[in-house]
């Protein structure tokens, strides 16, 4: 069993910004997550000779405090501005859209770094024993802090917590429930020569099934290999929910065909049942100061990259003004 101030399950954006700042304020913060690393919806994936951000393709910045923490990444060399006009900008000048260094995982790689962050340990149980919360991991670890902070989507997050069998938030519990995110197939292909996207290596498409696509090379995170990556929306994501890849695949790859512009060597599909929040809770995080309980991510902050950063920023300040 091991004993921290904060334990934070959740290594994206939200939950790794909250637990950066808890560290810098003198707390003893321990971040554990699910995946193989760190960043949940921030991701980077290799295939073959080809590397894909498949999840977020970039970030917008709108705060001036997220804009404080990419200021300090761009000079770490950790993300740099990949474009600035898209077609559909109402603003001619644009607005820069940001991506990392070497994928959008650079990120939370970066951030991870200076955390102790330990990937690949599955909260499966929760529990409160008097005044420490105790989580439990598929490996049977046993994680304990006084504080505990869950950005996972809020789904998830209320799953485990009915594992505790605590009446964790009242009243608020049922409009907690009632927060649903939209779902997306991304299918992620190899080309065997140049794709027809345009210079930016990014389209944003308002034709049915697809909602945008982008070129890895063209971004310049898949020097190797021309590899794109293609996402659909929520309604043909629901339809063909249950499809192998063999189905979906395929009705995707012919619908971008026009952007395609060479061979397809190679594809595989993702499924993603958690996108973006569709009715996002009106405050930035939930806290119950009662059983020493936040929970932060987009489902709070709202549906972007910046969103989740902005949650998990004022979830720790909610944490450290207790
Ligand atoms: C395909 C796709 C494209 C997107 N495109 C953009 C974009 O271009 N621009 C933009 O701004 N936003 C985009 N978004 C949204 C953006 O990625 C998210 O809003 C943001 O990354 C959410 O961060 P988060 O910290 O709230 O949650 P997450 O990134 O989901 O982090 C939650 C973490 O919790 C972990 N976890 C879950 N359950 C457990 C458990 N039981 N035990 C341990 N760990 C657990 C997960 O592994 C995950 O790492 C996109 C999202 C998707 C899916």
């Amino acid at each position: 069993m091991s004993e921290t101030d904060v334990l934070v399950i959740g290594a994206g954006v939200s939950g790794l910004l909250c637990a950066s700042q808890l560290q810098d304020a003198g707390l003893k913060v321990r971040v554990v997550d699910k995946g193989r690393g760190p960043g949940g919806r921030i991701s980077t994936r290799r295939q073959a000779d080809a590397r894909f951000d498949h999840g977020a393709q970039f970030f917008t910045v709108r705060d001036a405090r997220f804009q404080a923490f990419v200021d300090q990444w761009m000079q770490a060399g950790v993300v740099r501005e990949w474009f600035r006009h898209s077609p559909e900008d109402s603003n001619p000048q644009g607005y820069p859209r940001y991506c990392g260094m070497e994928g959008m995982a650079s990120v939370p790689r970066y951030l991870a770094t200076q955390l102790d962050v330990a990937c690949g340990e599955r909260i499966t149980e929760l529990s409160r024993n008097i005044d420490v919360w105790i989580a439990t991991s598929a490996s049977g670890a046993r994680l304990a802090a006084p504080y505990l902070l869950l950005s996972t989507p809020l789904p998830q997050a209320l799953a485990l917590l009915d594992t505790s069998g605590l009446d964790y938030a009242g009243n608020d519990k049922a409009a907690l429930r009632r927060i649903r995110y939209a779902k997306a197939l991304t299918t992620m292909a190899i080309l065997d020569g140049p794709s027809a996207l345009p210079q930016t290596g990014f389209v944003k498409l308002l034709q049915k099934p697809l909602a945008w696509i982008a070129d890895n090379k063209l971004k310049g995170i898949s020097p190797h290999a021309t590899a794109v990556t293609i996402h659909s929306d929520a309604e043909f994501a629901e339809q063909h929910w249950g499809s192998p890849d063999e189905t979906c695949g395929p009705l995707m790859l012919e619908a971008a065909e026009q952007w395609l512009g060479s061979p397809v060597r190679e594809y595989c599909c993702h499924r993603w049942g958690f996108t973006t929040p569709l009715n996002p809770w009106h405050e930035k995080h939930y806290t119950n100061p009662a059983i020493k309980l936040t929970l932060a991510g987009d489902a709070f902050g709202g549906a972007r990259v910046e969103g989740a950063a902005l949650s998990g920023i004022e979830a720790a300040e909610a944490i450290l003004h207790r």
